[in-house]
């Protein structure tokens, strides 16, 4: 049977060219990049090179790139160690209700620790409005840590604008980009940015590796101590090849991005215009517009998100319900909860996240599954049941 991969906001796989490129640095250039031999300064210098690569791509320069073990990491460094270099200065940080767990866990761990924080509401399209947190900002405020792109929504917020308010009031702005960086042009001087967290396998690059740019002149606390690596700010011995195959999949993702995100806007509108017609009862949550051109998220009145993808999953196509990372949980997503869905409503969502390998032919084979099987759950639902008694 064919396998359809339509998930990939959770992750995407790994570009050929990236893990060719990456092999050299598991074999032949092994050595350690601290040590000073030769086949060490291969690798040294394979380091350097990259994050040259990836201060280029962004906008950045050389020295305002680190390298950590991926979005996750980078999320925590950046909120922890800002608040910890800044706290002679104030507790209060400012956040968004939707986003990642690797920014609203640490907030909350935060708090814990005597931090304040504000976690601004979205409308109903998922975005935040600059004029709120405009008036958030209050003299204690170190921090604003607001997302460039969501992950289950794919709503687009409006990064400059915050990053404008941010400087104006003397605030650091840190981005959550794990979305958006080698999807949407970013160049992260034109976006007001102090702190952004990128991640290589969203991007067709390898898992545990990603980075944190981190501009000249800001204080970051280290929370990984040892070693002298990253200028003194994030200790263990480089992950080269993972840093190589970074810096290539960056590289490929921005070069091909207009084909790709061209023909994957095409796909998405043509997925979204046909679930509508096919499908009664069902809204897509997220921006119409400002969104990614990979993301498109139903919501199913009247069934499970989870049931959804267990039957479309033995058709051979794998989507995700709200977010990969509540799966497993019963919460609904805090995120279709933020935009103002109820309870029910936040259980019935389904996304599906295209990439450029997908085509017309597996959208159509998704468009002609999909109605029976949500007919099929629609049938063994009471709700449905209820709602076409009332009707009647
Ligand atoms: C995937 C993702 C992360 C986590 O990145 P990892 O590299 O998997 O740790 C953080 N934020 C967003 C928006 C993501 O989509």
């Amino acid at each position: 049977m064919h396998k359809i991969y339509f998930d990939h906001a959770a992750t995407t796989s790994t570009r050929k060219e990236v893990v060719d490129a990456m092999l050299p640095y598991f074999i032949e250039d092994f050595g350690n990049p601290s040590s000073i031999y030769e086949v060490a300064r291969r690798s040294k210098q394979a380091v350097d090179e990259s994050r040259q690569k990836i201060a280029d791509l962004l906008g950045a320069d050389f020295s305002e790139i680190y390298f950590t073990s991926g979005g996750t990491e980078s999320d925590n460094w950046a909120i922890k160690g800002v608040a910890e270099s800044y706290k002679n200065k104030g507790n209060h940080i400012i956040t968004s209700s939707i986003e990642h767990h690797a920014v609203l866990h640490t907030c909350q761990y935060l708090e814990s620790q005597g931090y304040e924080v504000t976690y601004l509401p979205v409308d109903e399209y998922g975005q935040v409005n600059p004029e709120d947190v405009k008036k958030a900002i209050k003299n204690t405020t170190i921090l604003i840590s607001i997302m460039y792109a969501n992950n289950e929504i794919g709503t687009i917020q409006p990064i400059e604008e915050i990053g404008r308010i941010a400087k104006e009031r003397g605030v650091l702005f840190h981005t959550d980009a794990v979305q958006a960086v080698g999807h949407i042009p970013i160049d992260v001087k034109k976006a007001n940015v102090d702190l952004l967290s990128l991640s290589g396998h969203k991007f067709h690059g390898p898992k545990g590796i990603g980075a944190l740019y981190v501009r000249k002149g800001v204080r970051i606390k280290a929370i990984l101590h040892g070693g002298a690596q990253e200028r003194n700010r994030r200790g263990g011995t480089e992950n080269v090849p993972g840093i190589v195959g970074l810096a290539t999949a960056l590289e490929l993702a921005i070069k091909d991005m207009d084909e790709n995100n061209k023909k994957m806007l095409e796909l998405r509108d043509y997925i979204i215009e046909g679930i509508s017609q096919k499908v009664d009862f069902v809204k897509l949550n997220g921006h119409p517009t400002n969104r990614l051109a990979n993301n498109i998220n139903f919501t199913f009145d009247f069934i499970e998100g989870e049931s959804l993808l267990l039957l479309l999953d033995s058709k051979g196509i794998f989507c995700s319900s709200g977010s990969a990372c509540t799966s497993g949980s019963l919460d609904p997503s805090h995120v279709l909860l933020a935009i103002g869905l109820p309870h029910e409503k936040a259980h019935g969502s389904l996304r599906v996240t295209i990439g450029d390998e997908n085509t017309k032919e597996e959208a159509d084979y998704f468009l002609e599954v999909l109605p029976p099987i949500v007919q099929r759950l629609r049938d063994m639902s009471p709700l449905y049941e209820d709602f076409k008694k009332r009707k009647n």
